[in-house]
C-alpha cells in the first residue's frame, strides 16, 4: 500500500496541487484535527466521487482552543491516521507545524458573525474565529476545487459555507452526513475522554434529540419539548449547555410563520468531556409552533 505524500508547508502542497491539475485532477481538501475516526473516512470517501486527488489536512488549531480547554490533552495519533488515509488511497496529507500556520509576527483573523452568534459561541466565544480564520487559510493554502466539512458540526458548517461566501473563496464547501456509532452517540475524537459509565450515558443525547425531532415534526410546542429534553439530559447527569430549535440555514430563531426547515442543537457537559449534536427537523405540517 502506497502511503499519502506529507506536506509540511504550503509550498509543497500548492505544488502538488499544480501538478495533479496539470493532469487534470479535480482536487478535494477535507481539513481535519486528526485522531481520525469513521466519521471523518466518511467524509474522505465522499470526497472521492468530487476529486482525482484528495488532501486530507490534519492540523490542531491551537487559535480555536480557549486556554482553559484541552488543546494538550486533544488526541494526536499520525501514525495510526496515515495508516486509514493509506488505506482509502489519499493523496496527499498536510501536516503543518504550528510555526507554518501561525509564522513570529502573525497579526490577521478572520471575523465572524451571522450564524457564529448565539449556541457555541456562548460558552466557547474564541471558537469561531480561530476556526474561521484557520479554515481561511487551509482553503487559500490548497485552493482545491471542494473542501467537505461535517455536518456533526453543524454550527461550524453554516458559519463555513457563510464566509466563504461572503469573502468569495472559490472553493464549493460540500456537508457530509454524522456518522453515528450503534447506540446513536456522533462519531467524535473526543469520545475517548469518556470512561465506561459516561459513555453508556452520552447515547442519551441522540435519544433526547431523536424523540425532540418527531415530537416537533408531528406539531407538538417547540418549547415544551425542548424544556423536557433538558430535565432529561440534567437528570442523565449532562450539565447543559444548550438545546435550541434553530433555522437550518441562518441558525436564527425560527420564525414561527416561515417556511424553511430547522436545525435541533445541543452541547451538553458529561465530566469534563463537552459533546455537541445535532438533527434535522423538517417543519410540521401544521407549521412551526
Ligand atoms: P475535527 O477533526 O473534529 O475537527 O473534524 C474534522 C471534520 O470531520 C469536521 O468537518 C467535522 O465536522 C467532521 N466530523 C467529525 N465527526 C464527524 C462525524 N461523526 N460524522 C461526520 N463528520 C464528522
Amino acid at each position: 500500500m502506497i502511503g499519502p505524500k506529507i506536506y509540511e508547508t504550503v509550498a509543497d502542497m500548492r505544488q502538488a496541487v499544480d501538478a495533479a491539475r496539470a493532469k487534470g485532477k479535480r482536487v478535494a481538501l477535507v481539513p481535519t484535527m486528526g485522531a481520525l475516526h469513521e466519521g471523518h473516512l466518511s467524509l474522505v470517501r465522499a470526497a472521492r466521487e468530487h476529486a482525482g486527488h484528495i488532501i486530507v489536512s490534519i492540523f490542531v488549531n491551537p487559535t480555536q482552543f480557549a486556554p482553559t480547554e484541552d488543546f494538550d490533552a486533544y488526541p494526536r495519533d499520525s501514525d495510526a491516521d496515515l495508516k486509514l488515509l493509506a488505506g482509502l488511497g489519499v493523496e496527499g496529507v498536510f501536516m503543518p507545524p504550528a510555526k507554518e500556520v501561525y509564522p513570529q509576527g502573525f497579526a490577521t483573523a478572520v471575523s465572524v458573525g451571522g450564524p457564529a452568534e448565539g449556541l457555541e459561541s456562548t460558552t466557547r466565544p474564541h471558537f469561531f474565529g480561530g476556526v474561521a480564520t484557520v479554515v481561511t487559510k487551509l482553503l487559500l493554502a490548497a485552493l482545491p476545487d471542494v473542501a467537505i466539512f461535517g455536518e456533526k458540526d453543524y454550527q461550524q458548517l453554516c458559519v463555513i459555507r457563510r464566509f466563504v461566501r461572503d469573502l468569495h473563496i472559490p472553493v464549493t464547501i460540500l456537508g457530509g452526513p454524522t456518522v453515528r456509532e450503534e447506540d446513536g452517540l456522533a462519531m467524535s475524537s473526543r469520545n475517548r475522554y469518556l470512561g465506561a459509565d459516561d459513555r453508556r450515558t452520552a447515547s442519551l443525547i441522540p435519544q433526547v434529540l431523536g424523540e425532540a425531532v418527531e415530537r416537533i415534526t408531528a406539531g407538538e410546542e417547540a418549547a415544551t419539548v425542548l424544556a423536557q429534553g433538558m430535565a432529561r439530559l440534567t437528570q442523565g447527569g449532562f450539565t447543559v449547555d444548550y438545546l435550541e430549535l434553530r433555522d437550518a440555514e441562518t441558525l436564527a430563531p425560527v420564525d414561527p410563520k416561515g417556511t424553511n426547515a430547522a436545525r435541533l442543537l445541543v452541547a451538553a457537559k458529561l465530566g469534563q468531556t463537552r459533546l455537541i449534536d445535532n438533527m434535522s427537523v423538517a417543519r410540521p405540517t401544521t407549521g412551526w409552533r
